[in-house]
């Protein structure tokens, strides 16, 4: 059994306190909401706070405000089973309401906070292993090692974005307020992430993610689709989430089609966006869009499934989420240069 290294739990009444004890704790303190992602990479050696700073309790942080057409915002500790089966975000934010009910299993999800969901940890099957694993391997460059054992020769870390909400926020144009000591700051969703395995936030250590901006939902409608092996448990090893907004008579006048799990921050499918914008969603412009979106998957060999295939079926995913929100059959076109990829689970 894996035993949580020791540490000094503390628990604080407010959100100006938890702020505080982070100030005076420094570099060595992490703030906690439902642990489940936290918890583990301790057990495994991962992270080693020496402070941890449970902020689970703050209802401060549990607090769903406003009203979808001027935009909502969620506080971040709320847990995803709550984000999930609320009413507003089902009827107006159903991306929100969809990637939050498939993540992990119903104990996670009452566990998990919104907010620990868009800082998890990149993953990667070298790194999420216990001590001794990772030590007969000499480690990674990600934690106590040099090397990356998934390409030799690279001077960064490939680890992979994992959270599902993380392409939705980004997709909708969500914003995150981040409060620590020096103040406050309220930044794009997009700009909270970084493409690279061990620097994957654009966040300090001891800024609190305190809420998350929903946009005013004024025309544009989105969707999202995760791929994994099981129906249940599993982390996304692609997660596509599509926002379009379209004119009276169907033409798209904007897009954002965004790719989570096949890097190590939600990857912009620039090239796929261009493929719709200013013409209807069709058979035809939603294949050119599919085809487009291949190469912006850059998956490695270091999560479930073989990296082609992954990189395979983000075509289909994001014509299945274009051909969902325009309306059309749910079956797969094929897109250019498709070779036969069975299309294993679509959720
Ligand atoms: C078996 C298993 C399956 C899982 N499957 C999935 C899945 O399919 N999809 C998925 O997206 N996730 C999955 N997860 C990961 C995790 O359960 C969720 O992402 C969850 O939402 C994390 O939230 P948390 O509150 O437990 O985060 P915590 O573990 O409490 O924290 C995660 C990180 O965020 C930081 N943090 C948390 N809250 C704040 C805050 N308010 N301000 C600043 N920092 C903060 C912590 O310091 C830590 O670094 C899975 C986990 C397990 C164990
Ligand atoms: S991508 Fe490389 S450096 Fe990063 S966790 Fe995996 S093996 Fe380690």
């Amino acid at each position: 059994m894996l035993r949580l290294p020791k540490f000094r739990y503390l628990q604080p009444a407010s959100l100006s306190e938890a702020v505080r004890m982070m100030s005076d704790a420094g570099p060595d303190a992490m703030y906690v909401a439902g642990g489940t992602d936290l918890y583990p990479n301790m057990k495994r050696r991962q992270q080693v706070p020496k402070v941890v700073i449970g902020l689970a309790h703050l209802k401060q942080l549990r607090t769903m405000k406003g009203k979808p057409a001027e935009g909502m915002v969620l506080g971040a500790g709320l847990v995803l089973t709550d984000v999930a089966e609320e009413r507003r975000i089902q009827r107006s934010y159903p991306a929100v309401a969809k990637a939050t009910e498939l993540i992990s299993t119903p104990l996670l999800r009452n566990m998990g906070s919104i907010g620990g969901n868009l800082l998890l940890d990149t993953r990667c099957n070298y790194y999420d292993q216990n001590y001794e694993w990772r030590k007969a391997i000499h480690f990674c460059m990600k934690k106590d090692g040099e090397i990356c054992w998934v390409a030799p020769s690279s001077p960064r870390c490939w680890a992979v974005q994992s959270s599902d909400c993380a392409p939705v926020m980004v997709a909708i144009g969500a914003k995150v307020k981040l409060v620590s000591s020096s103040g406050e700051r309220v930044i794009g969703a997009a700009e909270l992430y970084h493409d690279d395995g061990i620097q994957h936030l654009n966040k300090q250590p001891g800024e609190l993610l305190t809420e998350i901006h929903l946009p005013a939902t004024n025309g544009w409608r989105a969707t999202y689709w995760k791929l994994r092996r099981r129906g249940s448990f599993d982390f996304p090893v692609l997660g596509v989430a599509t926002c379009v907004r379209q004119a009276g008579d169907g033409t798209v006048e904007d897009a954002k089609i965004i790719l989570g799990g096949v890097g190590s921050s939600p990857l912009e499918a620039v090239l796929a966006q261009r493929a719709i914008i200013g013409k209807k969603l069709t058979d035809e412009t939603i294949r050119e869009a599919a085809a487009a979106a291949y190469p912006a998957a850059k998956p490695l060999d270091n999560t479930d499934f073989a990296m082609s295939w992954r990189k395979d079926m983000a075509r289909y995913y994001v014509a299945g989420t274009l051909r969902e929100l325009a309306g059309l059959p749910p079956s797969f076109p094929k897109p250019d240069g498709d070779n036969g990829s069975p299309v294993l689970r679509v959720l």
